[in-house]
Order: structure tokens, then sequence, then C-alpha cells
């Protein structure tokens, strides 16, 4: 035995504890489904590493997942014999608060000023520090496959852990929780009996692809498995309880809300895969930030390959989550590979007309489930229009804007067309940077005496796809701010433009440093001038962006 080195939490990793060990959080039951989802996640690993490094040393005969309960000591422990963690992982994975979920979790709790503590516990996954809830003392012991020595880490919740070595560790790992006391009262919530155990297991991690098992209750018995082990993405849909699905959404995405949307894919031929996606209801708060996780988990014929796989849906989409599982592929896939591969190609462009002709549903099935969909998640979409040519079409058809018609209420580009008054050919758009600016401005004066209908388009992602998508429906998109807007409808008397030449001439000298041209308009009501650009010119909100990129 090595001396014992005593370490200090992150500082975020304390008050995250603090945080456990004083939860009045209800359903304290999600520890269980959280430390098994790390075990379930360790035996995916090692079974992956063995497969691609025939010379590791590790035995995958029985990869499994074992809850030991004793009752007399109050301990529950979970274990796996899945691939481990080295010394410096321990500290690294354990000590810190590395993960994209946990740190959310964090940065929310610190937004709502403590309060609501309870309902983002339910609403965040909170990793292995949930073990605090239930345990006033948590031990980890733990080898890494390949290593000889394993690794114990020990801590009582408070600002310091505790990590030794261990010579005689078995493979995998331990997490042996010393529970609270009992509430004599309440025996559901007694970790040390087998039935709450196996009804917890049931609940919350039936679907987990490798057994988890009690020991057997006599000697001479066999050990008990609680799931039913069942990868939930190969059986029929008709099967399938909503449950069901929702706690597999809230295992692969780490959102303990419910899915807004569940789709389920099966198809067999020359390429077979079967994929289970979610769109979840809630954007994730790092949704525009560089390096945010994307893509979806990939199976190989039932073997876990990779989370975040990008190759799998496009960066507009990488709120999408799930998984997919192909029985095509060879399990020696690396990241640079697969975004070759043909057949994930095939599977992508599957995956996103199936996700594209979903939303179309929802928007036509229920306009106010997706009005939620479209504020969290909108703007990524719109992304789509940049760089996706071949879904274009199926985009157009379901992005909402805001529109003079009803301030209250977004609008389709369906709807608009619908709507276009008799001789009008095109769709007008307004693009600013705030929607209050763009609902003031006296480019709209004419639209509006006209009755002529003009979106307001105020999302960044706005200034940049207008410029490169030409038309809806055979309908031309034409900004309001062009110079001659031609609204075929009724205007004002053309002003005498003879009366003017002497006050036009004059204005064009004064600000010829600014501006190309002065000239008449018959585009304005009540303003006295507005600035307009050229038909073939950048708008503007496309200037301030070159101007900002350095241009
Ligand atoms: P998450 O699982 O979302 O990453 P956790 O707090 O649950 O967050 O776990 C942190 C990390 O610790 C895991 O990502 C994993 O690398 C490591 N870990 C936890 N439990 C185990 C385990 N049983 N076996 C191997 N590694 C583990
Ligand atoms: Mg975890």
């Amino acid at each position: 035995m090595s001396q014992t080195e005593t370490f200090e939490f992150q500082a975020e990793a304390q008050q995250l504890l603090q945080l456990m060990i004083h939860s009045i959080y209800s359903n304290k039951d999600v520890f269980l489904r959280e430390l098994v989802s790390n075990a379930s996640d360790a035996l995916d690993k090692l079974r992956l590493e063995s497969l691609i490094d025939k010379e590791l040393d590790a035995d995958t005969g029985d990869l499994h997942i074992e809850l030991v309960a004793d009752r007399e000591q109050r301990t529950l422990t979970i274990r796996d014999n899945g691939i481990g963690m080295t010394r410096e992982q321990v500290v690294e994975l354990i000590g810190t608060i590395a993960r994209s979920g946990t740190a959310e979790f964090v940065s929310k709790w610190q937004q709502a000023k403590h309060d609501g503590t309870a309902e983002l516990i339910g609403r965040f996954g909170i990793g292995f520090y949930s073990s605090f809830m239930v345990a006033d003392r948590v031990v980890l012991v733990t080898r890494r496959a390949g290593e000889t020595e394993g690794t114990r880490w020990e801590s009582a919740g408070a600002d310091t852990y505790e990590i030794s070595t261990v010579a005689d560790a078995a493979p995998g790992t331990a997490v042996t929780l010393h529970l609270k006391p009992a509430d004599e009262d309440n025996h559901l919530f007694d970790y040390t009996d087998p039935a709450v155990l196996r009804r917890i297991v049931k609940r919350y991690s039936d679907f987990i692809a490798w057994p988890i098992r009690t020991p057997a209750a006599e000697e001479g018995a066999e050990a008990e498995t609680l799931n039913s082990m069942k990868a939930l993405w190969s059986r029929p849909a008709a099967e399938i309880k909503p449950e069901e699905y929702t706690e597999f959404y809230r295992h692969v995405s780490h959102d303990w809300t419910d899915p807004l949307e569940t789709i389920h894919l099966r198809t067999e031929g020359t390429l077979s895969f079967d994929a289970l996606l979610f769109l979840p209801a809630h954007a994730p708060y790092d949704l525009f930030s560089r390096g945010a996780r994307r893509g979806v988990q990939l199976y190989i014929k039932r073997v876990f390959i990779m989370d975040d796989c990008e190759a799998l849906l496009p960066e507009y989409l990488r709120f999408v989550k799930g998984v997919v599982d192909s029985a095509d592929l060879s399990l020696n896939v690396s990241r640079e590979i697969l975004q070759q591969d043909r057949q994930i190609q095939t599977i992508r462009r599957r995956l996103v007309k199936k996700v594209l002709g979903t939303l179309k549903d929802m928007l036509a099935k229920d306009p106010e489930k997706y009005a939620g969909f479209w504020r969290e998640f909108g703007q990524a979409v719109k992304e789509g229009l940049l760089n996706d040519q071949d879904n274009q079409a199926a985009i157009l058809d379901v992005v909402q804007f805001a529109s003079t018609h009803d301030p209250a209420k977004p609008t389709t580009l369906r709807e608009y067309a619908e709507r276009m008054k008799d001789g009008q050919t095109e769709i007008f758009y307004l693009v600013g940077e705030q929607r209050a600016t763009l609902e003031n401005s006296p480019h709209l004066e004419a639209f509006t005496a006209n009755g002529v209908e003009v979106l307001l388009l105020h999302d960044p992602v706005d200034a940049m796809w207008v410029d490169m998508v030409t038309e809806y429906d055979g309908r031309p998109f034409s900004s309001a701010s062009r110079g001659e807007v031609d609204l075929k409808t009724e205007t004002a008397d053309a002003p005498d433009a003879a009366e003017y030449t002497g006050l036009l001439g004059w204005m064009g000298t004064r600000l010829t440093e600014k501006v190309k041209e002065v000239r008449l308009s018959t585009r304005l009501t009540t303003s006295a001038a507005c600035l307009v650009t050229d038909a073939f010119d950048a708008s503007p909100s496309l200037e301030r962006l070159y101007r900002a990129m350095g241009q």
C-alpha cells in the first residue's frame, strides 16, 4: 500500500458536492441511474478497445455490472469489469467538472441564484457526484485495462479527496457508497433492499446493453439479472412504450426533460441500419459555441463505437440526439474515415430527410409545439440554408419569420405566399440587427401603405442566407431596402421631378462622400428620406458583417 495523497476538489466541483450533500431533491433514486450509466460506458469502451487492440490484456468474456448491497454495513457497491481509470484519469475525471452536462448544470444553477435546485437536479444529469445525495462517504477503486496497479479514491464530499495506489485491485471500477442512515418510515428508499434496486433498475436502466446483476440470495442459487438488455432501437416501434423512449433519451442526451419528438427509423435492404433520434425540448446553453458536442452515437452491430459522431448529421442539425446502428460498417472505423465513407453518407442523407420531414409534419399537425421547437432551434436550422443545397427546399418549408402581417405570430413562407397581393411576384424582407429597429424602419412605409407584407429578419444568420437563397417556390426574395422596389400596386401620385431638380442636385453635392445618388422616391409616406442600396450591392447588414470580419 502506497502513501495516501490528499487533493482539493476544483471550486465548482466543491459547490456541486455541497449541493448534492444538502440536496432536498426528492428523487434520489437517480444516483443509481448515473452510476450504472458510467459502468455501462466503461464496458462499451473496453469492448471496443479489445476489438481494436488485440494486444490489450483484458478479459471480455463476461462483461457485466454488479450491485452488491450490505444491509449491516449499509453499503452499496456498483461494480463493473470495464475499461477502468488510471490514477491520472481519476484525478482528472472525478476531481473536476469537465463534462459539458455538469458544467451546464452549475451555470444554470448559479443563474437561478440557487433557487429551484431540486427542479434543476431533475432536469440535468449530474453524474458521479449524485452519489453524495445518498452517501456520506464514497470509495472508488479502479484498475485500467492493461495496467498492473489500481487506484483508490475516497471522499466524504467535503473540500478534499484522497488517493492511494492499490496493488490488488480487480480490473474495472467499483464504487462503494456508505449510505446515509436509513429512513425507518420509508423502505422505498432503502438502497440495500434488493426489491428497491430491482425497481430502480427496471425504471431507469432496463435498456442498458450489459447485464446488471445482484448476487444470488442463497448459496448455490443463480445471480439475478435485473434488466432486459434489449437495444431499444432494434425493437419494433409498436412494442415500445413512451416511457421507454424517454428513459433512453435521457441516457443518450444527459438531458432529463422529456424529448420533444422521437424519430425511430428502421431500414432493411442494401444498406440496413436502425436509428433512434430525438429532438430535445430545450436548446443546450452551448448551441452556438464552437466546440460544443454535436452528433449522435454510432453503433456497429450493437457495438458502441463513438459518441458525438459528426459525420452522421450536418452541423445545422447538431441539436439532434440519439443512436445510429449499422450492420454494414467495419468496426475499425475512425472519425476521419467516416467522413469519406459512402455508406455513412447515405445514412446521413436519409437521416436529414427524415428529420426535416418530421419537422414539416409537426408544423402541419401541431403548430404550437412547432413554435416551441422553432424558438429553441430555429436559428440553427437556418444555418442549413447556407450550406445544404440539396435540402434547401425542405428547409424553406419549415422556416418561420417575424412579419409585418401579425406582430404576435411568426409566419411560414407558404403562409406568406398565400397572402401575396395580386400582381406581387416577390417575397419582401428587411434584414437588421433588432426587430424593433426593423419595425420602425422608414423602408416599410410604402409597403405598409400598400398593404404589402414584409418579413422582418433579425437573426445574425439571416443576413447571410438572404444573399445565397434566391427564391422560394418560384418566388424571388427581394430586400425591402433596395433602391427600386416595384410594388406593382397603387402608389401615391408621382411628384413632379422638375420641381425638385435644384434640391436634389444640392443634396447630391453635400452628401457626395456618403451616398451614390439622391433621388425622388414614392416609397415613403411620412418620413422625409431613407437610405437604400442598389439592386446589386451588399445589404447593409452584410456590409456590417464583412466589416466585423475585417474585410
Ligand atoms: P459523464 O459520465 O457524463 O462523463 P460523470 O460525472 O458521470 O460524467 O463521470 C465522469 C467521468 O468519470 C466519466 O466520463 C468517465 O470518464 C469516468 N468514470 C466514471 N465512472 C466510471 C467507471 N465506472 N469506469 C470508468 N470510468 C468512469
Ligand atoms: Mg455519467
